[in-house]
């Protein structure tokens, strides 16, 4: 599985890691820092998103 960046609101620090699927297909990631799950947010990586706000 690829790696996922996450966001801990709680850190208000991003951080790569693997996703862990739990008994109920609960994905989720730990914070390396406070290890909560509930205040991590996923981000989205490596999409290519052309927004065309500009010009
Ligand atoms: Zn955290």
């Amino acid at each position: 599985m690829p790696d996922y960046e996450f966001f801990c609101t709680k850190c208000k620090q991003p951080f790569t890691s693997h996703m862990h699927i739990k008994e109920h297909d609960e994905r989720v990631a730990e914070c390396p820092k406070c290890h909560r799950t509930k205040s991590v947010e996923k981000r989205i990586s490596s999409v290519n998103v052309m927004t065309s706000k500009k010009s």
